[in-house]
């Protein structure tokens, strides 16, 4: 199987690309990425002289590169490239459109002209809004993004979705909670408590630190990525989540805990802005029809991300 894959010398797309080598002899990988901050060839090191894998840095969202480049020899197309600070986006959202939108359906048109079997695109739960204490969002949850990032990433999937109805074009959309893991870049709240702690340097927590997420590893998050392109139906949406709810607060204070430093490095600093109270994640249709639920104990995790960082400081 050959598979072009965009964004994987990101945080997810990097540990998406060294599951799919380790675990399929077969496979052979693509790996379209712009190099912007987020990104770093690093993450890639244990596979970068695999002869099954490719880099090849570029804009998803410049056509003449990308029609180029897809062509009728790939089975599968796996888009991960996107802005993805919800932070940033609120300061600028520009780029925001041009690579999640825009970049997709530069991706979506490449894919269909060429004959990719499969378009598999990789969206968020923030795309399903903000949820009170109650509840938890379903593929079928009406789309209310509040965010630029989230606006523009329910943008992607309604041009996926638009392809899938116009083109019939074979689409997979998954949708997944927050991630945490090695080789994040330290500006999401995990890797950068993390790495502050280390250095005995203040812990800046939106508000009142008792926004919920839904954490999930990153591994069991890929693994669902390739569930969903191998078995998951065409048109389909699944959600990916982690059964793990916590508020930011109990997630720093872990953190604390595991690198043995004190709670008065905590800073409640200014809200976010329009910033969601809670996500949480109803994956069951994943379960029912890929099979697929996640593994890792957050606080398991959690401790072997903090190993991680401590010994991979300098990247
Ligand atoms: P990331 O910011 O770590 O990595 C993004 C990658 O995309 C980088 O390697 C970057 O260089 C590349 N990129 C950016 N613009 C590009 C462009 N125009 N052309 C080609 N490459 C480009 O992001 P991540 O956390 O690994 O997220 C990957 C995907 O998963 C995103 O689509 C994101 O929306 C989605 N997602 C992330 C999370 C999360 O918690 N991090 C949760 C659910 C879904």
């Amino acid at each position: 199987m050959k598979c072009l894959v965009t964004g994987g010398c990101g945080f997810i797309g990097s540990e998406l690309i060294r599951q799919g080598l380790r675990e399929n002899a077969d496979l052979e990988i693509v790996n379209l990425d712009l190099l912007t901050y987020a990104g770093n060839p690093e993450n890639l090191r244990e596979v970068q002289d695999d002869p099954r894998y490719t880099f090849v840095k570029g804009d998803i969202a410049d056509p003449a590169l990308v029609n180029d480049l897809v062509d009728g020899s790939f089975d599968l197309l796996i888009n991960l490239a996107a802005e993805s600070h919800v932070d940033r986006s609120i300061e600028d959202a520009s780029e925001f459109l041009r690579t999640n939108v825009v970049g997709t359906q530069v991706l979506l048109d490449a894919a269909r002209r060429a004959g990719v079997a499969r378009f598999v695109q990789v969206g968020t739960d923030e795309v399903y809004g903000s949820l009170g204490p109650y509840g938890a969002f379903t593929e079928t949850t009406p789309l209310s993004p509040r965010s630029p990032y989230s606006a523009s990433k329910a943008a992607a999937d309604h041009l996926v979705m638009a392809a899938y109805h116009t083109h019939k074009m074979n689409t997979v959309i998954t949708r997944c909670s927050n991630n945490y893991g090695p080789h994040q870049y330290p500006e999401k709240l995990i890797p950068l408590t993390i790495l502050n702690a280390l250095d005995n340097v203040d812990i800046p927590v939106y508000g009142d630190g008792l926004y919920v997420r839904d954490w999930i590893h990153v591994e069991d998050h890929s693994r669902g990525v390739w569930t969903a392109a191998i078995k998951g139906r065409s048109g389909a949406v699944y959600n990916l989540g982690g059964d793990s709810e916590k508020p930011n607060l109990e997630v720093v204070r872990l953190i604390l805990e595991f690198t043995g430093k004190p709670d008065r490095l905590i800073r409640h600093v200014e809200d976010r802005k329009g910033h969601d109270r809670r996500y949480a994640m109803d994956f069951s249709l994943a379960k029912e029809e890929l099979g697929w639920s996640p593994n890792i104990v957050f606080e398991t995790g959690l401790r072997d991300t903090v190993k991680w960082y401590k010994e991979n400081r300098s990247r």
